[in-house]
């Protein structure tokens, strides 16, 4: 794990100052007024992994407006407070490829703590193309196939693990791409 960072300095419920100290087993941020503990927890990330048969991956193109641009990633991106994992999943996919899809089974999850601002937790599905019409939108500028052996630089050290996983899997499901 990376090193911790200091990220609030105070109580999301009263505004009052948040200190330092050891409560069930670890340092934790508790406010001098309340008493809150504020529990940091990692964010859940969802990624959708479409494959052609002969071993192309889906990969999108970040945009100027976004986190780490003209790096690629597999598309994705985080779940709402009160949305199910699957629907984050299907609806980041659609944003930012254009694509429905219906997902399959999850094929990896990650601790990603590339980001000390933020550490998530990644979940990679397998789908299938069940709709739309291929086209960047949202946070990305570009979305194309790519070989598994040689893909554009990336955002994300997670999405080369998966990518390595993926080689070992050999798993082609999207037809006539
Ligand atoms: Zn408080």
């Amino acid at each position: 794990m990376n090193d911790r960072i200091r990220r609030f300095s105070f109580c999301p419920k009263c505004g009052g100052v948040l200190e330092l100290r050891h409560i069930k087993g670890r340092e934790r941020l508790v406010c001098r007024e309340c008493r809150y503990i504020f529990f940091e927890n990692p964010v859940v990330g969802v990624a959708v992994i479409l494959q052609t048969s002969d071993q192309r991956i889906l990969l999108a193109r970040r945009a100027k407006h976004s986190t780490y641009p003209g790096l690629w990633c597999i598309p994705c991106g985080y779940v709402e407070y009160d949305e199910d994992v699957r629907e984050a999943a299907r609806r980041e996919f659609r944003e930012e490829t254009g694509l429905e899809v219906e997902l399959g089974p999850v094929f990896t999850v990650l601790s990603n703590f590339h980001n000390p601002e933020t550490h998530t937790v990644g979940i990679w599905f397998q789908a299938d193309i069940v709709g739309g019409c291929l086209q960047a939108g949202d946070d990305v500028d570009a979305v194309g196939w790519h070989d598994l052996d040689n893909p554009p630089p990336l955002a994300f050290p997670s999405d080369y693990t998966v990518l390595e996983l993926l080689k070992k899997c050999c798993r082609g499901t999207v037809s006539g791409v």
